[in-house]
């Protein structure tokens, strides 16, 4: 399965695969509204690990479907 993240201009509508909700994602520490949000399934949350691959391109998406799980990167 590719995992890389799919490059877009800016935050797609909904899922172009699954037609899904894309979610923001949060990297770091959560706090206050954002863990209200990530309570009521509005964010996901992406953990403080800097993601690259062998290129040293980012792995790190900014928003993800909450369907199919399909990430999406700014280009
Ligand atoms: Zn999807």
């Amino acid at each position: 399965m590719d995992m890389k993240p799919i490059k877009v201009s800016s935050k797609p509508e909904k899922c172009p695969k699954c037609g899904g909700k894309v979610l923001d994602v949060l990297y770091g520490m959560p706090m206050g509204e954002a863990v209200e949000a990530y309570e009521r399934g509005e964010l996901i949350l992406g953990g403080c690990c800097i993601r690259v691959d062998e290129e040293g391109n980012s792995l790190m998406p900014d928003w993800q479907c909450k369907k199919c799980n399909a990430q999406f990167i700014e280009e």
